[in-house]
């Protein structure tokens, strides 16, 4: 059953495009996401569609490919596939993160060299900064780039946690190319790593870049998270982003602007999560039966309901609020950080509630709630957990209203 979402809000152009996406999770992903759930296996076939229906360059320019819409249709997109499943619109985030950077920041060479490819989804990128030893603590990363003879820089260390990281073509990868820098931001730097899709062990030119074998999770499967190994990887001063010269000690701020635009995409998968749990519990609690009728007759159940719904809305308005004045070009660090949290915590919430609407079932891997109770809780960590959206949002309420 599907839920009606007031579109008065949307184009006409998005009304059609959220259709057809939500048409696709209706046929495409959700009668499937259960066995490539269950066998932890890429889902091959749905991903070879999305392609075709150019889902990896939603925000690509035209020119390059891709459909150049904005990131306010976008997460209007990222909302329709998380509601089929979050792995799925996983598959597309990062990629989507690694083309804000090169638009954004690229010389024109990177653009035309990576963009088509990534606009037909022929090259897939990941974006990575956390490593063993830290994640929230961005500046304490210790894997370091060093300038080699040949002008090449030669990267050493490991990073943990990357979506796409087998998968991948590229991965926008941040380093210290100067690990004595203070602050400490100013000493870091993106590179694009190339490699080879699907290659565990890399060789030839891009010999010294391993990925190990997948981690195993307790949700957001199908989507591999994977680390990466440098050992004298050896990358091409060219593949600095923005190049060496306007690029190198920039990658600190290059990432943390990303990460703006990758707060609204976890929102917008808060938001989809939250959304089918909802429908999920308004026809469960319609069909089962307690003490002679529906359990939607008790005004517990009705409750419940009517939070979930509270919450999805108003998260939904967060997650459009920020990804609007992202896109009109102001700077949405605050309402980026609440939409995140806001949204995140109402995905969790209502599956949660969800789940307890479907009693001794929501246990089953029979009922769709227990896939959801088992991804929910990644929205909570990925982009910045909850605590650091705090420290975010609360930092800039200083800044903001210092007396
Ligand atoms: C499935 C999955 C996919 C991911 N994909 C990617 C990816 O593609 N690329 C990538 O770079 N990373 C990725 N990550 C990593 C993710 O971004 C980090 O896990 C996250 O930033 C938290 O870092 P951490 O795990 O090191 O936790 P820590 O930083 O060690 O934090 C541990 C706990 O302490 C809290 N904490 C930390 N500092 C403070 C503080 N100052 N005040 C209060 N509380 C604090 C945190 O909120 C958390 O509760 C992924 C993670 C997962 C689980």
């Amino acid at each position: 059953m599907a839920v009606a979402t007031p579109y008065t809000e949307k184009t006409d152009e998005q009304k059609a495009i959220c259709e057809m996406v939500r048409q696709f999770a209706d046929e495409q992903i959700i009668p499937n996401a259960e066995h490539y759930d269950h066998e932890d296996s890429f889902p091959e076939p749905i991903v070879e569609q999305m392609k075709e229906l150019g889902l990896f360059g939603v925000t690509i320019p035209e020119e390059f490919g891709g459909m150049g819409l904005d990131l306010t249709t976008y997460a209007m997109i990222v909302e329709e596939l998380s509601r089929g499943w979050i792995s799925i619109s996983g598959i597309v985030n990062t990629h989507f993160i690694g083309s804000y950077l090169l638009m954004k920041f690229g010389t024109d060479e990177q653009k035309q060299r990576f963009l088509p490819k990534m606009a037909t989804g022929e090259v897939r990128a990941a974006f990575s900064l956390s490593e063993p030893e830290c994640g929230s603590d961005v500046q304490a990363i210790k894997t370091a780039a060093k300038k080699v003879d040949g002008g090449d820089y030669e990267i050493n260390g490991s990073k943990m946690w990357v979506t796409n990281g087998l998968l991948s073509s590229v991965v926008f990868v941040l380093v210290k190319t100067d690990p004595s820098a203070e602050p400490k931001y100013k000493g870091m730097t993106c590179f694009i790593a190339e490699k080879e899709p699907g290659v565990s062990e890399n060789t030839g030119k891009f010999a010294g870049f391993t990925v190990p074998p997948k981690i195993k999770k307790l949700g957001y499967k199908g989507v591999e998270s994977t680390e990466l190994v440098f050992d004298g990887y050896r990358c091409p001063a060219d593949n600095i982003l923005a190049g060496e010269q306007a690029g190198l000690g920039q990658g600190f701020v290059q990432m943390m602007d990303a990460l703006e635009v990758g707060r609204v995409n976890v929102a917008a998968r808060g938001v989809g999560i939250a959304q089918r749990a909802l429908e999920l519990a308004l026809r469960y609690s319609q069909e089962r039966r307690t003490f002679g009728r529906p359990i939607a007759q008790h005004q517990a159940i009705q409750f419940k309901l009517a939070d979930m719904a509270t919450q999805v809305e108003a998260a939904r308005l967060l997650t459009m609020r920020a990804a609007r004045l992202k896109d009109a070009g102001e700077r949405s660090e605050v309402e980026a950080g609440m939409a995140k949290l806001f949204a995140s915590e109402a995905g969790r919430f209502c599956v949660e509630e969800s789940f307890r609407i479907h009693g001794g079932y929501g246990y089953s891997k029979e009922y769709e709630i227990e896939r959801l109770y088992r991804d929910a809780p990644l929205l909570l960590i990925g982009e910045g957990t909850s605590e650091i959206q705090r420290m975010v949002i609360g930092r800039k309420l200083l800044q903001q209203h210092k007396i």
